[in-house]
Formats: structure tokens, C-alpha cells, sequence
């Protein structure tokens, strides 16, 4: 316990997992987490007078108990045991080999294979001048994959990248904790560090250190000092966690934020690219994703959060699209490949970091073969962008010979079960192999000699774990057993001896298997070593398949779903003819299809597009799909409209009227108009507006007023960005009489006698009223609600002041009467009138009340 209380005061913040003998024990506190979070069952340890509790599981079960601790947010300190226990007369040497934590892990239980397990860091930064936003440093550090990239900014871009990468614990230091919660939100994992970790000379040699290089200039980094701040705490956390072979971190790479469309976290959020706000709800990801490879699913992801703003990139991307849709027997091809290649990213890091085990060596080795067909089919493909890529894969011809050579093809994942290594491989080794393997003949031999000289028929011989080999004579044949034998054991009918040739046969298999295991060990740890050297052209294969992968993905679909070519030009116009939302689109039912729609935006004479139409029309259908269109076009991917031509957008701003994410609980409508802000301040002639009700979060006046406003800041704008508007305050309709570039559209609906029938198609011209009644009515909602509902409305839209409304407001209330169960303009009211009145209501019985209702 001694020693336990010291490494444990090490780790105050981890659950220490403490190594005795074949288990895992926790105590006290941890034991109580540890078995709360695993089920397993806590004791407790009378130490001395005070009871510890303890909890504890084998040690060959870490690998099923670990991903759980850290699963629910525990750091966990894995203490083992640092000699062998054999060798030692003391207390075995202990110390914490590896710290994991939800950022930091290797684990496959806890990684999940399309996504990236990021560390983030953070550094607040000082400002240099009173109008300097550029002040917090990001970094982010995926150990699994050997991803390292940082960048700074304002809040609000680096809350935008926290969004994007999600990371999956966020450091900074100590003294920051109020600012990062005001900045950032509670809903990340975070974890303090000491402030002095926060330093630039720190970082810089922390970094050069790694990279063995003398200064940062190689990264393109130099000039972002709190990214650099935040790397070097990121990387120092990783050594504080006790990783430290990290040869498959070969650099540190910029965001480069200006090659990108930028999205807010707000409209990353409201477009449910990868994630939704509601559970199950499907996202634009999982109906594009038709990847095959683990990297290639998380390129995508990546690809996703960053659309392009190069042209000439973007339409690589669609040139092997479109390569791959007209040769389909080249896309079948070389998915079948892809298929075959496992987490090359993943597998190289376990490399780096000491990790693999001989399967995935065979698995890493199996993957590079199946690089090697992708690699032809790219070469030999008639498409620019995949013979280039074809020709930068590598064989890696010797790594896969050397493992082929070294390593059995059906390795086990634990190099402790043995046959590991190949025959053939290692001399010493194969000798050693056929003594232990060649037993059972010795033995079959040894059997014959003896039956013959001492006359008896039934002789066996086996062994056990308490005395090994031993020879076993049935009692009928216990007279003819010779003097020299020792007996060891006495059955019901037998009797079991050991013989000086058997012990000595014994040991030679023991040690040959001792000498085995050494020696296989051997062999593994310096393959893996010297497999150190493939880090870079697997990375580079790595990342090549991954492309592949996706450029597949969007063939692929485009195929299944529909999609076409969007063209780029250099304007800055967006024209969608007969565009359609991707999710959507796949969610109604057959006899119900999408109706698609056209939208056309540009600057000079349909700049604003206003929407109305009653809810539920699919106003905001138009404006989502408008906006998917475009980021899966500067994705690369080919889109679902029947014809799109676009000038490259540069920011893709949404924003939601209040009352759709009243949840967040804040004063959502202070939120709204902060958020409007920040796109009125940012922008520009490439930019997309799009904006749903805004202003629903206050009273009809006060919304009318400020989407009004919006509007019209928007059309007097020099940048003239491209905006669509979907509000049902119909009154909006009006501003087209002065504002040329704004355009009135509405969703249309049929109107039946008392109902309305969506048709869902976007038709020049404002609306007149908002049938909000009509809806009510769909959904059920009771005759005398909706009949008064109407009523009122007729009186108020009568009135044309806002004081004339509320005076209106006050009669309506004063005069009429109540709301009734009863309809109470029904004809047949009317008719029993004078019987109604005749009722003396005194008197009635309750019976008689009944019958008369
Ligand atoms: P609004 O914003 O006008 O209230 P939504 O855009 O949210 O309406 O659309 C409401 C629902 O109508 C959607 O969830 C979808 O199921 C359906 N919908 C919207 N647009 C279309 C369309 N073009 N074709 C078919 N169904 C649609």
C-alpha cells in the first residue's frame, strides 16, 4: 500500500489501475468508481486496522474493462509491473506505463473507425492591440492517426473548428477555466493544465524537439504564435500521459482557413451535416457516405467540414467523379480493393507507438498488397488527377516482402500464444520448434522400448501440471514394473511413475519452449522496429486511399441517387434547376416524391429571394437544400438537382428564428440578433445568406420590423450577397415595390374549401395570408378553437396600426364571450334556443341534466 500511495499521489486525478500479480486492482475511491462503472464486485481490505475497499479484474481482460473507464469519462493510469517478479526478493518495481484518456487513445475499443479521435488544445492569447481578434490558439492531435494541425483566430472561428472536430478532450490551462466556459460552452471534455506549460519558449522547443527540427519555418506556422502555444501543450500532454514514441507525428500542419467555405458552427449545426439535434435523425453524412475504408470515411468527414473555394481543385474532384461514373467497371474494380485495405492510419501509428500486435502486422501487410491493384487501375485510368495519384502510391514492395518473410499469415494477436514468427525464418528457432513439436515422436518411441522390455501391454504415458510426464501401469501389471521407477500418484486402478529419462526429456521441451518465446518475442519487436522507417509512404498510401475512397463514395452515389455534374464559372451567380434536399429525398415515402424545386440568385437582379408560404410548405426545405447544394458541390460531389451552375461561394451563413431551438433555454431572441450580426458584419460578394424566420422570436410588429431591416441592409449592401428569406410575416411581400433586387416567392398551396394541400413547388409572387388556421386544423386541433381563431383574425386584419390592434385586442376580449365547449354559431343552437332558455337550472337533477345535453 505504500507503494501504492505513492505512484498514486502521482496521479490525483486518475484512476490508478495497480498490477498485482495477474490482476488489476483499484482502491478506495477508484475502487468504488471502478466497480460502479464496470459491475464488478467491491470489497473491501482490512488494512491494518483500516478497512480499503478494492475492486479489481484480471489483467488479460484490460483490453474489455479499459474502453469502459474511459468511455465514461475516467483518465485511467495503468501502473504495471516493471520486473520480472521471478527475478526479485523485494517488492516487485511499479510505475504507470501509459495514461489514457478519452483524447488520447489507441485502443480500437474506444476508437471508432470512421472517426477521428481528436485532442484539442487551447490557447487564450493576449491581445496585441485593442482591435486584435486574432488571439486563441487551436490545436488539434489525433495519436491514433498521427494527424497534428493548429491555427488561431477569434472565438468564433475557433468555436467553429471545435465544432467541426469535435475533439474528444479539450486542454488548456488551469487559469483559464471561466474564460474557456464563457467562450466555449460546458459540453466538451476538458482538462487543466499548469499555466507554465502555456509558454511560447516552452512549445517552440517542445516541438522542435520532436521534430528534431531547429526552428518552426518548415510548417508554415511560424507566424501563429498561440497555435504554436497550443500545439506545444498538446504534444506536452501526450508525454505527460506516458506516450512517448510518437515517430508517426511527422508534422504540424496550418488550417488553412482562407482555402475553405466558411461555415459558422450555427450553420453547421442547422444543415445536420454530421450531426442533429435530434436523436436518429439522419444526417447529410449518412446518406452520402459510401465509403469503404476507415480513412477514406474519415476523409470525408474532413472533406465535409472544409469545402473548397479553388476551382481548379474543385474540379479535379468532379473530373474523377465524372471519370468514375462513365467507367464503371473501373469503380467496381477498384472499390473491390479498397475493400480490402484496413486502417492503414491506424495500423502505422500502433507501429510508431509500439502497439501492433502480429495480426495487424499480417493486416498491414495484406492492405499494402491491395494498394498495389488501385494503384494500377489509377495509373492506367484515362483521368489526369488518378494517374497522378496513382504513381505517388507505394508498393512498399520491401516492407511487405520482410513481414511476408518473417511472420506466420495466421499470426495470433498476442505474441505470447506462440507461432508468430515463420518457419523457415530463424535457424535456432526452427531447431527449437522441432524438439518441442517433435516430442510426441520421442515419446511413441520411448513407449515401444519400455512396453517390449518390461513385458507390459497397457503402458501410457501422459502428463499433468502437478509432476509433468509420467508413466501410468494399470494395477494388474504392478508386479512387472522395474525397480528404478519412481512412484508418484495411486489411482482407483493404475498407478502413475516418473522415470529419470522422462524429467530429463522434460526439461529439454521446457527450456525449448522458454527459449521460444524469447526468441519470438525477439524476432517481432525488431521487425516492428525496423518497420519504423515505412511511417511516411504508409501515411502517404494512407491518405491517397482515402481519396480514392471518397472520390468513389461520390461516383457511387451520384449513380444510385441521381446526381449531376454542378458547372462552375467565374460569376457569382447560383442557378439550381429542378434541385432537390438530399435527406429529405430519401425519407418520403414512394407514392409521395420530393417535388424539386429552381432557385436563382444573383447579384444584379435577383439578389433576395423573400418565401412565404403557411408552415409546414417546405420553405425551409428550399432554403436547406439551396445551401447543401453548394457545399456538396465545393466538395467535389456531384449534386441532386437536374442542372447547376454556380460561381464559387465563399461563406455559407444560416440562421434560424428562435422559436426552433427554444430548447437552448437562452434568451434565444438576444442569441438571434447577435447571430444576424455577426453575418451582417462578414459578408460578401461570394457569400450565401440564408435566413428561416428570422425575427419569429418576438411580436408580429417587432418581427416584421427587424426582418424588414435585415432585408433591407442585405439589398443596400455593396456586396449584394445572395440571400434567401422564408418568413410567413406575408407583409414582407411589400418591400419589392421598393427594393428592386428583392423578389417575392412563395411555396404554393392549393387552397380546398377548409383545407389546404401543399404542392410543395416554389411559384413567383408573394402570399396574402398565413394559414396558420389551416394547419391548426390538420393538426386536429378542435372546431370551436379554429372557428374563433378565424374570427379574430378577420377583426385584427382589419386593423392598421399596431395601436388600433391592441385596442381591437381589448374589445374582442371585453365584449364576446368566452371560448365555449359548444360550438357556438352551430344552426341547432339557434333552433332550441327557447327551449334552452326554459331550463330552470336550479332545480335540475343531475340525471336530468344528462338527458336534456
Ligand atoms: P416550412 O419551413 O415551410 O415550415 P419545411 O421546409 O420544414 O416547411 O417542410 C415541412 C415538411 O414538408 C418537410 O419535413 C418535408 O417532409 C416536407 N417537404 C418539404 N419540401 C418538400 C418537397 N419539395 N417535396 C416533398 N416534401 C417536402
Amino acid at each position: 500500500m505504500k507503494q501504492y500511495n505513492t505512484i498514486k499521489a502521482k496521479y490525483p486525478d486518475a484512476l490508478l489501475l495497480f498490477r498485482v500479480g495477474d490482476f488489476y486492482e483499484t482502491f478506495g475511491e477508484d475502487a468504488v468508481r471502478a466497480a460502479g462503472i464496470l459491475n464488478i464486485t467491491l470489497t473491501a481490505r482490512n488494512n491494518g486496522g483500516d478497512a480499503v475497499e478494492l475492486a479489481g479484474f484480471p489483467h488479460h481482460s484490460l483490453n474489455t474493462y479499459l474502453p469502459k473507464l474511459v468511455m465514461a469519462g475516467c483518465r485511467v493510469a495503468i501502473c504495471d509491473q516493471l520486473e520480472d517478479p521471478k527475478l526479485t526478493k523485494n517488492i516487485v518495481k511499479r510505475g504507470v506505463t501509459e495514461l489514457v484518456t478519452p483524447g488520447v487513445a489507441l485502443n480500437d475499443d474506444i476508437l471508432q473507425s470512421k472517426s477521428n479521435n481528436f485532442l484539442a488544445a487551447i490557447h487564450f492569447g493576449a491581445s496585441k492591440s485593442s482591435g486584435d481578434s486574432r488571439k486563441i490558439g487551436v490545436s488539434f492531435l489525433d495519436i491514433s492517426t498521427g494527424e497534428f494541425l493548429t491555427s488561431e483566430g477569434n472565438a468564433e472561428y475557433v468555436d467553429k473548428l471545435l465544432q467541426n472536430f469535435n475533439p474528444s478532450e479539450v486542454l488548456f490551462s488551469k487559469q483559464k477555466k471561466k474564460q474557456f466556459s464563457e467562450t466555449f460552452g460546458d459540453n466538451f471534455h476538458v482538462f487543466h493544465l499548469e499555466d507554465w506549460v502555456f509558454q511560447m519558449d516552452y512549445s517552440k522547443e517542445t516541438l522542435q524537439k520532436h521534430f528534431g527540427t531547429k526552428n518552426l519555418k518548415g510548417f508554415g506556422i511560424d507566424h501563429l504564435e498561440n497555435g504554436i502555444i497550443a500545439s506545444g501543450a498538446a504534444l506536452h500532454y501526450l508525454g505527460e500521459t506516458q506516450h512517448n514514441k510518437l515517430e508517426h507525428i511527422t508534422r504540424v500542419s496550418r488550417i488553412a482557413e482562407d482555402a475553405y467555405v466558411w461555415m459558422d458552427r450555427f450553420t453547421i449545426r442547422n444543415l445536420e451535416l454530421y450531426h442533429s439535434n435530434q436523436q436518429n435523425a439522419v444526417t447529410l453524412l449518412d446518406v452520402i457516405d459510401k465509403t469503404i475504408s476507415p480513412m477514406g470515411g474519415r476523409k470525408l468527414k474532413r472533406w465535409m467540414a472544409l469545402p473548397l473555394k479553388d476551382l481548379e481543385k474543385i474540379n479535379r474532384r468532379h473530373e474523377v467523379v465524372s471519370y468514375l461514373l462513365e467507367n464503371e467497371k473501373v469503380l467496381t474494380n477498384v472499390q473491390s480493393h479498397i475493400k480490402r485495405i484496413g486502417d492503414l492510419e491506424r495500423l502505422i501509428s500502433k507501429v510508431a507507438t509500439g502497439k501492433i500486435s502480429p495480426r495487424e502486422v499480417i493486416q498491414l501487410k495484406n492492405s499494402l498488397e491491395a494498394v498495389s491493384p488501385v494503384k494500377i487501375a489509377s495509373i492506367n485510368s484515362d483521368n489526369e488527377s488518378l494517374k497522378i495519384i496513382g504513381e505517388q502510391l507505394h508498393e512498399c514492395q520491401l516492407l511487405r516482402d520482410k513481414i511476408k518473410e518473417t511472420l506466420n499469415e495466421e499470426a495470433p494477436v498476442n505474441i505470447l500464444k506462440g507461432n508468430a514468427i515463420a518457419s523457415g525464418f530463424h535457424v535456432e528457432l526452427d531447431e527449437l520448434r522441432a524438439i518441442a513439436t517433435g516430442g510426441k515422436e520421442y515419446l511413441d518411441k520411448m513407449l515401444a522400448r519400455e512396453t517390449e522390455r518390461t513385458g507390459i501391454s497397457s503402458l501410457k504415458i501422459a502428463s499433468n501440471n502437478v509432476f509433468g510426464y509420467y508413466i501410468e501401469v494399470r494395477n494388474t501389471h504392478k508386479d512387472k514394473v522395474p525397480e528404478e521407477w519412481i512412484r508418484k500418484q495411486t489411482l482407483v486402478n493404475a498407478e502413475r511413475y516418473i522415470t529419470e529419462e522422462l524429467k530429463e526429456y522434460e526439461s529439454k521441451i521446457l527450456g525449448a519452449e522458454e527459449k521460444i518465446g524469447v526468441l519470438e518475442q525477439g524476432i517481432f519487436v525488431k521487425l516492428v522496429k525496423w518497420m519504423l522507417q515505412f511511417i511516411a509512404p504508409v501515411q502517404q498510401n494512407a491518405s491517397l486511399i482515402a481519396e480514392v475512397d471518397c472520390l468513389c463514395s461520390f461516383a457511387s452515389h451520384a449513380k444510385t441517387a441521381k446526381y449531376v455534374r454542378p458547372v462552375f464559372d467565374e460569376t457569382t451567380d447560383l442557378h439550381i434547376k429542378d434541385g432537390r434536399h438530399p435527406v429529405i429525398e430519401k425519407q418520403l415515402p414512394p407514392d409521395a416524391p420530393f417535388i424539386a424545386n429552381d432557385v436563382f440568385l444573383d447579384r444584379e437582379r435577383q439578389q433576395i429571394i423573400m418565401i412565404t408560404g403557411p408552415n409546414m410548405s417546405g420553405k425551409s426545405a428550399i432554403l436547406r437544400q439551396t445551401a447543401l447544394i453548394v457545399l456538396l458541390a465545393q466538395m467535389g460531389s456531384f449534386v441532386p438537382a437536374g442542372e447547376v451552375r454556380l460561381g464559387v461561394v465563399d461563406k455559407i451563413f444560416t440562421r434560424v428564428g428562435a422559436s426552433d431551438n427554444i430548447s437552448m433555454g437562452e434568451s434565444t431572441f438576444m442569441v438571434e440578433m447577435n447571430e444576424t450580426a455577426s453575418i451582417l458584419n462578414n459578408i460578401s460578394e461570394r457569400s450565401l445568406v440564408l435566413l428561416d424566420e428570422i425575427g419569429r422570436g418576438t411580436s408580429t410588429y417587432d418581427g416584421i420590423s427587424i426582418a424588414w431591416a435585415i432585408s433591407e441592409y442585405l439589398h443596400e449592401h455593396p456586396s449584394h450577397a445572395k440571400t434567401l428569406f422564408a418568413t410567413h410575416y406575408h407583409e414582407i411581400n411589400e418591400m419589392t415595390e421598393t427594393f428592386n433586387r428583392i423578389k417575392n416567392y412563395n411555396v404554393s398551396v392549393k387552397e380546398l374549401k377548409d383545407d389546404v394541400l401543399f404542392l410543395r413547388k416554389l411559384v413567383p409572387g408573394g402570399s396574402h395570408h398565413s394559414f396558420g388556421i389551416h394547419v391548426a386544423k390538420m393538426a386536429g386541433m378542435p372546431q370551436a378553437v379554429l372557428n374563433r381563431a378565424n374570427k379574430i383574425l378577420k377583426r385584427l386584419e382589419k386593423s392598421h396600426s399596431s395601436e388600433e390592434l391592441s385596442d381591437k385586442m381589448k374589445q374582442i376580449s371585453e365584449e364576446e364571450m368566452q371560448l365555449s365547449f359548444f360550438n357556438l354559431d352551430d344552426p341547432l343552437l339557434e333552433e332550441l334556443r327557447e327551449e334552452i332558455l326554459e331550463v330552470d337550472i336550479d332545480t335540475l337533477t343531475p340525471v336530468e341534466a344528462l338527458m336534456k345535453l
